[in-house]
């Protein structure tokens, strides 16, 4: 299967500047200040989210929760996005009810995880995630496990709200909307860090980037989807942390890696990732390629490809990840494949082996499935098959069923130079003649000295005179 995803709608400006006058507003005299738990609780009144934006499905499970008598919250990505004017990827719930417990109340349910246990709600296509607040443990025991760099492995120890917002990973992200009052509440002054526009990690940054390093991802994916600045302390800790990434299992970092590029502003993502020396980590062989590169050729290919995709995305069109990445690899599969013919191993082979070696080492990095490296395979394959312009193979890779894709790549070559405007026409010519048109393309030409000399017949070369009269 293809993963296509589609660009959420984005118009945050206006809102924002509505929601910083609320808030300014207010900001002396926000009633309810615990100062016991430091927490601040914003009221309806004092706040934008309304319960139209918020999905059918996520206020059913809240309200459900709510009648059984646990306490019920949304919190997450939904309630800073909302707050920002924009519009949620996904609805998260937080409730004190155990997973067991949340079990018992939805019979369309599942608990998922072992790092975290959850819950998720199924309605169709959607799926709302209901947690346990979680809480932290003393010592790390057999509910909440560290490894020896100081990585949770495990985190099922439960709380209370007070105790779950510690969990969390920035400020912005640890805001909780009750369905009890419609009141927004702030333990962490994340209400502060959003007007602000600053991505500010929960306690002390080393040790949060440590317990989990992924959280790193996420300040790069947060700071370009929103235009937030990192805060100071955590971009330093990111400089000295970024290492420990490649210490995170492969599938979860391809699971990452897809929410970083394939949801837009792409190459404002892969420009902060090289800034903070975490594209290295992901994908080691494309840098190497990138800090020896040969006349800007591999940097533009990965540039054109994010930018294509990034237009795309923008114009409602669906991306698929096997080209992006069949653009992240080609120079280290293309590099390594010359090195090869070097050795005198001829090319198709040399090329095969080196998309097998340059595969092999990024899924132990990000767990590309098979079926994206099988079309990564199948668009590196086709290119050396555009140059075969006569007799029947032009005809036979049109119906190939990787063509369009195989095409696009390119187009995407041709945009570095690595490929003539001429060969780039006449495919496009080709595509759109009729039979009779193709039969013509595709006739060897007579044309060189060697055929143009066979077809003539033969004369014996007269030596001038350079005397005579007709020079
Ligand atoms: P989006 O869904 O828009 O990508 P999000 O912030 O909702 O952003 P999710 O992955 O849906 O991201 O996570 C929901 C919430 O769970 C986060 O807002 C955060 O509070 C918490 N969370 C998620 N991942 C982590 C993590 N690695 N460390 C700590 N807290 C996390
Ligand atoms: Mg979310």
């Amino acid at each position: 299967m293809i993963t296509i995803i589609k660009k959420i709608n984005i118009g945050a400006q206006p809102v924002l500047s509505f929601f910083k006058s609320v808030f300014q507003a207010n900001l002396n005299d926000t009633e309810t200040t615990n100062t016991q738990n430091q927490h601040k609780i914003y009221p309806r009144s004092e706040h934008i989210i309304s319960r139209s934006q918020i999905s059918e499905n996520a206020l059913k499970v809240l309200y459900r929760l709510q009648k059984e008598g646990y306490e019920a919250y949304l919190v997450g990505g939904c309630v800073r996005d909302l707050l920002l004017g924009r519009e949620p990827k996904d609805f998260d719930v937080v409730t004190n009810a155990d997973p067991e417990q949340i079990r018992r109340v939805f019979r369309n349910c599942r608990i998922i995880g072992r790092r975290f246990r959850l819950a998720h709600v199924h309605f169709g296509k959607e799926v709302i995630e209901v947690a346990t607040f979680r809480g932290a443990a003393d010592e790390p025991n057999d509910k909440q496990v560290l490894n020896q760099e100081g990585r949770l492995l495990r985190d099922n120890v439960y709380g209370t709200i007070e105790e779950d917002v510690w969990r969390r990973d920035f400020t912005i992200n640890a805001l909780y909307y009750n369905i009890r009052d419609f009141s927004v509440v702030d333990y962490a002054q994340g209400m502060d860090d959003l007007l602000l526009g600053v991505l500010r990690l929960i306690g002390d940054p080393t040790t949060r980037l440590r317990e989990d390093p992924v959280r790193m991802l996420r300040a790069i994916r947060f700071a370009v989807k929103l235009g937030f600045n990192i805060e100071l302390t955590c971009e330093q800790a990111i400089f000295a942390t970024a290492p420990q990434l490649s210490n995170i299992p492969s599938a979860r970092l391809y699971d990452e890696v897809i929410k970083l590029f394939l949801y837009g502003s792409g190459l404002q993502t892969f420009e902060k990732l090289r800034h903070y020396q975490l594209f290295q980590v992901l994908f080691p062989e494309t840098e190497r390629c990138l800090n020896t590169e040969n006349k800007h050729f591999p940097q533009l290919l990965l540039i054109k490809a994010l930018e294509n995709s990034d237009n795309r995305i923008m114009n409602g069109k669906s991306v698929t990840a096997y080209f992006l990445f069949a653009a992240f690899l080609w120079e280290p599969v293309s590099q390594l494949a010359t090195k090869k013919m070097a050795h005198n191993i001829v090319p198709y082979i040399a090329f095969q082996e080196a998309a097998n070696e340059i595969l092999a080492k990024q899924i132990k990095i990000t767990a590309l499935p098979r079926h994206i490296t099988t079309a990564m395979r199948e668009v590196w394959n086709l290119q050396p098959k555009f140059d075969a312009r006569t007799g029947s193979k032009p005809s036979r890779l049109l119906t190939h069923p990787r063509f369009r894709a195989g095409f696009d790549f390119l187009v995407l070559r041709q945009s570095t130079g690595a490929v003539s405007q001429e060969m780039i026409d006449w495919w496009l010519n080709f595509q759109h003649a009729d039979e009779s048109e193709q039969r013509k393309m595709t006739q060897p030409q007579q044309r060189g000295p060697h055929k143009k000399f066979r077809n003539k017949p033969y004369r014996k070369k007269t030596i001038k005179n350079p005397s005579s009269s007709e020079t």
